[in-house]
């Protein structure tokens, strides 16, 4: 029986990466996916795009990490944003940056980005052993057991790759936190982030798909203010869209304990105060007496919204706007500047980007990403309680502490350490 120096367990992006790296650093490398081709997830990145990262430095990395930052940032020195250019370009993947940062690659396709990973791993000798979903891992005096169904592998060191629970028909369903339970380690609870907020009011669903440029959500959850901006979407069951996946991450913990509904408002012309606002509709009825409420409305935010925006005001849709009484023009501010929708939590993580939670960092070794617990032990990827903002950090986190844990583990098997 063959035994291998480095076993990876899952091959998503952080797995591809850790692949590479190991074997570039000499180790007899094996890889075990449950699916039946590797990094499934990533070919639907950036809607299928693949956002690889973003354009910043280190500190900016650090700083928009914020509770994992300081974690995350010798990996980052190790394999940076611009290592993850230089590494890909390297492999013949160009890429390029976009509007507010966002790095892809020029093919503007993430099948380009896994062929890479995976080319360049079977060139270095990784072995790839497919639709075996990995069932139990154990540790002696010195090896691992990794059984996957009636298969078993041997190998000095492991490299726990799983994931977390988002999109687990995509693979990832928490399996890794089970195994690194049992070899010591403390999960803190997953819990889905960057996803979509539900709600039960029969008025979003006639705003499915509309879609609004610059909005701030915001709300007081169990007394922490919460706020984030961007574009956002009506989702027919709620709200999504960047600024809405953002403000789940902010309060990911106080969104997996609502009890009943809270109430979340969205500022839906963000870039003007209410007394701008309040100033601009006057100087625009004045300058245009005639023009009515909804015509109005409809200049200002998408048709459907608008007509909404104006019910909820109880505005006739022919009142022109000389003849708006104060009280209305008051509530009208207050509808397009705090628009409230109940929400009832988030869309779970069926539909999570992200899971929050994972192997405590305060267990790993931040210069090598092994366990502190289990020697020969290493994780990398989404299962450790890490996470980033949407626009390339995540997978930056896959790179960057996969490229670390498989170059460790390989130094490791070959006494560098
Ligand atoms: C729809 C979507 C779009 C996204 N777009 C972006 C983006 O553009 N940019 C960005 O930065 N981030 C993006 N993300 C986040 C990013 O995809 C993840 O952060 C990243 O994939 C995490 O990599 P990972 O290797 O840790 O986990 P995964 O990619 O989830 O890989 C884990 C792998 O382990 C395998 N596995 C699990 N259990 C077992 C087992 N028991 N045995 C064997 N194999 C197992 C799984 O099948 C899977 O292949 C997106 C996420 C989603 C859901």
């Amino acid at each position: 029986m063959v035994k291998f120096d480095v076993c990876i367990v899952g091959g998503g992006a952080a797995g591809l990466m850790a692949s590479v790296f190991a074997a570039r650093g000499g180790a007899v490398v094996a890889v075990v996916e449950r699916n039946t081709a590797v990094g499934r997830k990533l070919l639907r990145t950036g809607r299928g795009r693949c956002n690889i990262t973003h354009d910043g430095d280190i500190d900016h990395f650090v700083k928009a990490f914020d509770f994992c930052g300081r974690f995350l940032k010798h990996s980052l020195y190790e394999f940076s944003p611009e290592s993850t250019i230089d590494f890909f370009a390297k492999l013949g993947v160009k890429s390029k940056i976009e509007k507010d940062g966002l790095v892809f690659p020029t093919t503007d396709k993430a099948a380009t980005v896994k062929n890479a990973l995976l080319q360049e791993a079977q060139r270095l000798g990784v072995k790839f052993i497919y639709g075996r979903r990995v069932d139990g891992l154990v540790k002696d005096d010195s090896d691992f057991t990794i059984t996957a169904g009636d298969d078993t592998i041997t190998s000095k060191s492991v490299i726990i790759v799983t994931g977390g629970k988002s999109w687990p028909d995509l693979g990832s369903t928490g399996d890794g936190y089970q195994f690194a339970k049992l070899l010591g380690h403390t999960i803190v609870d997953p819990i889905p982030a960057l996803t979509s907020l539900v709600s039960g009011a029969k008025w979003l669903t006639k705003l499915q798909g509309v879609a609004v440029g610059d909005v701030k959500v915001f709300a007081k959850i169990a007394g922490k203010k919460i706020a984030s901006t961007g574009p956002m979407m009506f989702t027919g069951k709620g709200i999504g869209g960047p600024a809405v996946f953002e403000f789940t991450r902010f309060a990911a913990e106080q969104l997996a304990n609502i009890k009943g509904t809270i109430e979340v408002h969205i500022d839906l012309l963000a870039g003007d105060t209410d007394e701008d606002f309040r100033q601009a509709l006057r100087n625009f009825a004045f300058a245009n007496p005639k023009k009515k409420v909804l015509s109005y409305l409809s200049d200002i935010l998408p048709a459907r919204l608008a007509a909404e925006v104006a019910v909820f005001t109880d505005i006739s849709e022919d009142t022109p706007l000389s003849q708006l009484p104060k009280k209305k023009c008051t509530k009208l501010v207050e509808m397009i500047k705090h628009l409230p929708i109940h929400v009832t939590g988030t869309a779970g993580f069926a539909q999570a980007t992200i899971t929050r939670g994972g192997v405590d960092t305060k267990e790993i070794d931040p210069q090598t990403m092994q366990s502190k617990i289990c020697p020969g032990l290493f994780f990398a990827g989404e299962i450790i309680n890490v996470d980033g903002p949407c626009g390339g950090y995540n997978l930056q986190i896959a790179w960057s502490t996969a490229a670390l844990a498989g170059k460790s583990a390989a130094q490791k098997e070959s006494g560098r350490t």
